[in-house]
């Protein structure tokens, strides 16, 4: 499932490829989960966000012009709409670059009468002929189509925690949350109440790398402090390395991370710990398959 690293990938991407341009028509799979994709029409593109694993693009009025949307920085922006993706497990999104048509209505034409591939669940037509592609094979994405910063419709957004490389994310709020909770570091971090972004694979390397129990239910603030740190440590690889991909992850441009050649814990049960030659061990804590170090992730 794409984490904070790969949907950052995507976004850093897509940015200067969408930025500006004008939403002339949209096409949806037509199930509840897509079919706001369609109310993105009309719209122009004004810049490109990521709030956790959440891609927000901010839409304006098509009167708005381009040139304004150029020097439009993150104080002056000016939001009509956001468009919200949710890659799932499977989702992906990609460019067409081949204009549909010379003229507006060849183009529009074109775009009506597209073939589309069986997984494909959204589309949307830009001014110049391009479309931006939203395939998702399992079907967990999901799009919406919200007011500026209205994220009701979607609890798990509504409800996230710090970004984790905010000032807001502290040790200290890390360290009270898992200390009030009784499900364990782990669970805690992947459910993006506490902090934004986080999944199997970055939970599980963070938690290592930090020395953290899965299931521990307190830590010092000295280890809160490794943790916050590691969490940001992961993530940064992450993204340096284009995201990780273990089967179904490829960034905007089709290619896949290499992140995955970083990896010290996760899917290393079996193994000997890169750090103390222990082997690594794997058990199933929240229905989620998890992998730690016996010695360096000792519960205190
Ligand atoms: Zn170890």
């Amino acid at each position: 499932m794409p984490e904070l690293p790969e949907v950052e990938t995507i976004r850093a991407q897509l940015q200067p490829l969408l930025q500006g341009s004008l939403i002339v028509s949209a096409w949806s799979f037509g199930t509840p989960k897509f079919e706001q994709a369609e109310h993105a029409a009309g719209y122009r593109v004004i810049d490109l966000r990521r709030r956790g694993k959440y891609l927000l693009v901010g839409l304006a009025d098509a009167t708005v012009s381009p040139s304004t949307v150029a020097s439009t920085d993150e104080v002056t922006r000016d939001l009509d709409r956001e468009l919200v993706i949710h890659l799932g497990m499977t989702g992906k999104l990609s460019i067409d670059s081949r204009p549909g048509g010379s003229s507006p209505s060849k183009i529009s034409a074109a775009f009506a009468s597209r073939t589309r591939p069986p997984h494909r669940r959204a589309e949307w037509l830009l001014d110049d002929g391009r479309v931006l592609e939203f395939t998702d094979i399992r079907r967990f994405g999901r799009i919406a189509i919200v007011e500026p910063g209205g994220y009701f419709e979607l609890p798990t957004l509504h409800a996230l925690g710090p970004e984790p490389f905010s000032d807001e994310f502290t040790p200290e709020l890390l360290r009270n949350a898992i200390r009030s909770s009784n499900q364990g570091a782990k669970a805690l971090l992947m459910s993006q109440r506490v902090v934004a972004g986080l999944g199997n694979i970055y939970v599980d390397e963070a938690l290592w790398l930090a020395g953290v129990h899965p299931k521990a239910t307190n830590i010092t603030r000295q280890r809160a402090v490794e943790l916050r740190d590691a969490i940001r440590e992961v993530l940064e690889s992450g993204i340096r390395n284009g995201g990780t991909t273990l089967r179904d992850y490829r960034d905007a441009s089709g290619a896949t991370g290499s992140n995955q050649h970083q990896l010290n814990c996760y899917g290393q049960a079996g193994l000997p710990c890169v750090r103390c030659g222990t082997q690594m061990k794997k058990s199933v804590i929240g229905g989620r398959s998890t992998t730690h170090c016996p010695l360096c992730q000792r519960r205190r």
